[in-house]
């Protein structure tokens, strides 16, 4: 039980750190200029730190489940049930909920509104620019 309890402390601790001083944004985004399905989970995590739930759920309306699911995953080594068709049902269902919440937070957000803005100053657009100007 002490070693439960010790895995869940360094386990927020950890999170915590990620989000703190991990915060340099998304890669994808800033290659592609398009929001990827985690684009505002930090942001919300962040919101939600100060209270600011309305914000935390506008950033990505996931954001109560997506720590939760990863120090599963990440405590039981990938496999969220012993069962393997279980672990698969559970994994698939994840897999559809996070796209399917990305495809709507894209067909409504994007490309204006925050966190599912378009950047056209990041990398791949902003080459496809250049390139244009040329040709
Ligand atoms: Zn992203």
């Amino acid at each position: 039980m002490k070693t439960a309890i010790r895995k869940a402390v360094t386990g927020l601790l950890v999170i915590t750190g990620l989000v703190f001083f991990l915060d340099r944004g998304c890669v994808f985004y800033h290659l592609t200029g398009v929001p990827c399905p985690g684009c505002g989970i930090t942001r919300a995590y962040l919101a939600a730190m100060r209270l600011d739930f309305v914000t935390a759920f506008r950033m990505h309306p996931l954001w109560p489940v997506t720590v939760p699911v990863l120090m599963w995953a990440f405590w039981k080594k990938g496999s969220f049930f012993a069962d393997r068709r279980k672990n698969m049902i559970f994994t698939g269902i994840l897999v559809v909920v996070y796209i399917g919440v990305y495809l709507i937070r894209m067909w409504v957000l994007f490309p204006d509104t925050p966190p599912m803005q378009f950047d056209a100053g990041a990398l791949i657009p902003s080459v496809y620019q250049k390139l244009r100007e040329i040709i």
